[in-house]
């Protein structure tokens, strides 16, 4: 069995998601997102786009930086052995203009209970 040292945070499938209208939250890319333990759920659909930013072949991509959700319903990318994402570089996510829907839909349209102790997005009024 896995031992986690630090929380699981979810993913878009949860069903505790707090939205406010009227607020956009702006990333500050402290890279907390990246780091904490869970799925990086990539869809179907993404697999191409990813593969094709990383220069790299649907199976290559998918052999080299994929592996089953943790309920095994679909595809995760892999972690590093300190649980950050594979895609981490630095500060960075090397397929920051691909990365999957889960990392650009967090934190303002998936979340969960306690999220903003952990993540640094500053609120800013947008229209609702
Ligand atoms: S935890 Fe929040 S502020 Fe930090 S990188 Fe993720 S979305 Fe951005
Ligand atoms: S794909 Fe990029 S944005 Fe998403 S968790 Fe990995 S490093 Fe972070």
């Amino acid at each position: 069995m896995i031992q986690r040292s630090t929380p699981h945070h979810g993913s878009p499938g949860n069903q505790e998601i707090t939205l406010e209208p009227g607020v956009f939250y702006v990333c500050q890319r402290c890279t907390a997102c990246c780091k904490w333990p869970g799925d990086v759920r990539i869809e179907e659909d993404e697999v191409s786009k990813i593969a094709g930013f990383l220069d790299l072949t649907e199976q290559e991509f998918l052999d080299r930086f994929t592996r089953l959700r943790t309920n095994r319903q679909g595809l995760s990318l892999v972690e590093k052995d300190n649980h950050e994402c594979i895609m981490l570089d630095g500060n960075a996510c090397r397929i920051h203009p691909a990365k999957p829907a889960q990392c650009a839909g967090f934190p303002n349209k998936w979340n969960f209970p306690g999220w903003r102790q952990v993540c640094e997005a500053i609120p800013v009024p947008c229209d609702p």
